[in-house]
């Protein structure tokens, strides 16, 4: 059997692959089965912060793997105290609990409003208000967070508790702590599932304060636009605000399974003994691996990314079959006149491999995707949209 045919025989139909069986990379491009080669220009949806197989992050990895791949969370470990002191000194956080994946990450970003809103308001406040068109995550928690009805169907009931309001309408968030006895409010700055869509500053500032004015719990989910996607550490350093907590997953380990959820001064308490846990979590390669990526991602890094957006933004402006391009640094979102996905399966034919969302082309590339391997991935992606 092939792979795609032992794959198609044997993996839970979850997946709509594409017909490409990758074997290897390095850096920003990937060779299938039968030798072709790709631009990578998603990343494995924002997770290989700095390419395929990078050296600096593969020496991390393997002497992490050369002291203890694993041990249980009644010990301590250096990788996981090391990441937590560096995710704290850049962001003001006071403390981390370590998870395996975004949803994870938002899991603990929950219970952490809801334990906190339950010591100090009562356990009937409960509700976790969420934007409409957003995602959080796969588990049946996160899911109900997720503001997108078409994921919820047939998986109900949810876990109680969870409203969605508009983006960019204060009156409505309004409305609904008003009527609801509110722990949490959590937001993506830019909803990258539901299009690529920044939401809008003066919204996000306001809600902030609304937040703090009604002692809620407010959390900014950063599992993709994190480490240094947008060209600052994390997306709600564009918007001039401080959260209560960051959840953060995706880029943060360059490749290995690695949840994060950031407590701010608020909730830096609200886990005692007992109160949470997870056998993987803080799993010394995968923190090991997110030191090195962490180092790495400064201010040269940030401004790199940031002159990325730039050139792809002057690139692909006023061109054929180009409608808008959204986003923020390395997380695009483009419009084409084409329906993305044929967009997508056209570069994929011609060696660049995109992704999509909602409606658009979804560019997520490597943060040091060098300037020239850019420059032909969107040249060949130009000329499939015309
Ligand atoms: C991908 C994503 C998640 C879920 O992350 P998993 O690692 O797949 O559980 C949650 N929130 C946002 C914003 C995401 O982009």
């Amino acid at each position: 059997m092939t792979i795609t045919e032992k794959d198609k025989k044997y993996i839970a139909g979850t997946y709509n692959r594409f017909p490409v069986e990758i074997v290897e990379g390095k850096g920003s491009v990937v060779r299938d089965s039968s030798g072709k080669e790709y631009i990578d220009m998603g990343s494995g949806i924002g997770v290989t912060s700095f390419g395929i197989g990078d050296d600096v992050w593969k020496k991390a990895v393997t002497d992490q793997l050369d002291r203890v791949q694993h041990m249980s969370n009644l010990y301590y470990t250096g990788p996981c105290a090391d990441l937590a002191e560096k995710l704290c000194e850049r962001t003001g956080m006071k403390k981390v609990f370590f998870s395996n994946s975004g949803a994870e990450s938002n899991e603990c970003a929950i219970k952490a409003a809801r334990k906190y809103a339950a010591e100090k308001k009562g356990s009937d406040y409960s509700t976790i208000i969420t934007l409409k068109n957003s995602f959080h995550g796969r588990t049946l928690t996160t899911l109900a967070a997720t503001g997108q009805e078409h994921y919820h169907e047939l998986y109900n009931p949810l876990t109680p508790g969870f409203v969605h309001v508009t983006a960019g309408d204060m009156h409505e968030l309004e409305i609904a702590i008003r009527d609801n006895k509110t722990a949490g409010f959590m937001i993506e700055c830019i909803q990258g599932e539901g299009g690529v869509i920044p939401v809008d500053r003066e919204y996000v500032k306001a809600a902030r304060e609304l937040c703090a004015g009604n002692d809620i719990v407010f959390m900014v989910d950063e599992v993709q636009t994190g480490n240094g996607r947008t060209g600052r550490l994390y997306a709600y350093m564009n918007y001039d605000i401080t959260p209560d907590v960051i959840s953060t997953a995706k880029g943060l380990s360059g490749g290995l399974p690695l949840g994060a959820t950031l407590l701010g001064e608020k909730v830096e308490n609200v886990f005692g003994y007992g109160d949470h846990g997870s056998t993987f979590g803080g799993n010394p390669i995968a923190c090991a691996a997110a030191n090195s990526i962490l180092s790495r991602i400064d201010e040269k890094l940030l401004d790199g990314v940031r002159k990325k957006e730039e050139l792809i933004r002057k690139t692909l402006a006023d061109k054929p079959g180009i409608e808008d391009v959204s986003g923020m640094g390395l997380m695009i979102g483009i419009k084409t006149v084409k329906p993305a996905a044929d967009v997508v399966k056209a570069c994929m034919e011609k060696g660049v491999l995109c992704l999509t969302a909602k409606d658009r082309v979804r560019l997520l590339p490597a943060l040091n995707i060098p300037e020239d391997v850019l420059q032909r991935a969107l040249s060949i992606l130009l000329r499939c949209c015309e």
